[in-house]
């Protein structure tokens, strides 16, 4: 089959790879029918030492399972599935903890001989824990807002959840990325009314206004904090999202939170250190957040995407072929593209 690999920076290849076939009795297999790019395949797109074996690459994808091992209950071949971006059996007490990014037999893709989700098809660890099951075919129009609860729309709403995210909450978002937008989203699906999004880039910050911001932040560093601040009486927001990763998004979420508020982060950082000085102490700020648990979430998001409630799926503004992934990845490392989806 074809599957995207990586060999270094700015160095994206579709190569021909072995078929993926059953190993264990608990995997599945499935023919991807979208995947897509993530913000976090652009850090080693852009930083990663040449190598001429590469690595697979892609954690986000949705497809139809063609066979699957002989211990797997409560999917059958045909399903149209989806798989959020870590594999996890389902069963240890992290997974029913609703922590399955620390599933004690789960892993990532692309990792230690386990498919990418950018290729044609996946061999399915642990499907049944895994894998869930989509009620449409595959040529359904709600796909892309399917796909985007793989990971990009789950992260934006666990960072809104783990802030507490409410009614009563006043919101910040740092980011207009596909992960920024996806937290707009999730802190309006959450009963928020105040939402402030800071971003620069209009036709995202568009986007993040249909999505539910109410007031959109330009500016940046000092005079974007300054200014929601502004915005807010003097106090800065109950609760803030960082969705970026940078340090000085992190540092700006710090300037932004109104005392005894909470910063949340989902943008995989790129900083050693958090800026929780005294200062911060004094003021009774919470940091939270993380990797979200997606598997956790996509039972509950699941029905607001089917009845079209919520179309978080609008992240994706440009659509390319397998072979054609390699200007996907350009396009959203100059940022022509929000988010890129990808049709094997
Ligand atoms: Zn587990």
């Amino acid at each position: 089959m074809r599957a995207t690999i990586i060999h270094g920076a700015g160095d994206v290849r579709v190569e021909t790879v072995p078929d993926p076939r059953i190993i264990q009795p608990t995997d599945a297999l499935v023919r991807v029918v979208a995947a897509c790019i993530c913000g976090s395949d652009l850090w080693p797109y852009r930083s990663m030492p040449a190598s001429e074996e590469g690595e697979r690459i892609g954690h986000e994808f949705l497809g139809v399972i063609e066979d699957l091992g002989a211990q797997v209950e409560g999917l059958k071949a045909g399903d149209l599935v989806v798989a959020p971006f870590v594999w996890s059996d389902g069963t240890c007490d992290f997974c029913h903890e609703g922590l399955q990014t620390s599933c004690r037999h789960g892993g990532l893709w692309g990792r230690s001989g386990i498919d990418g989700g950018q290729g044609e098809a996946v061999r399915v660890p642990e499907a049944q824990g895994t894998l869930v099951k989509l009620p449409v075919g595959e040529d359904s129009t709600l796909l892309p807002s399917l796909l985007s609860l793989s990971d990009v729309f789950p992260t934006g709403y666990h960072c809104a959840r783990t802030a507490g995210v409410n009614e009563r909450t006043t919101v910040t978002v740092i980011g207009d990325g596909a992960v920024g937008l996806s937290a707009v989203l999730s802190a309006k699906r959450l009963g928020a009314e105040r939402i402030i999004l800071m971003g620069h880039h209009a036709s995202r910050t568009d986007l993040g206004v249909a999505f539910g911001a109410t007031d959109v932040v330009a500016e940046r560093g000092d005079e974007g904090a300054e200014r929601v601040r502004e915005l807010t009486g003097g106090d800065g927001t109950h609760t803030v999202l960082e969705c970026v990763g940078l340090e000085a998004a992190i540092e700006t979420a710090f300037a932004v939170v109104r005392d005894g508020g909470t910063v949340s982060r989902v943008g995989a950082p790129q900083y050693a250190k958090v800026p929780m000085d005294f200062g911060v102490f004094l003021r009774n700020v919470t940091l939270t957040g993380g990797v979200a648990p997606a598997r956790a979430y996509i039972d509950e998001l699941l029905p607001d995407v089917l009845d079209g409630r919520i179309e978080p799926g609008r992240v994706f503004d440009r659509t390319v072929g397998l072979e054609e992934i390699a200007g996907g990845y350009e396009a959203m490392a100059d940022r022509s593209a929000l988010k890129v989806l990808v049709r094997p």
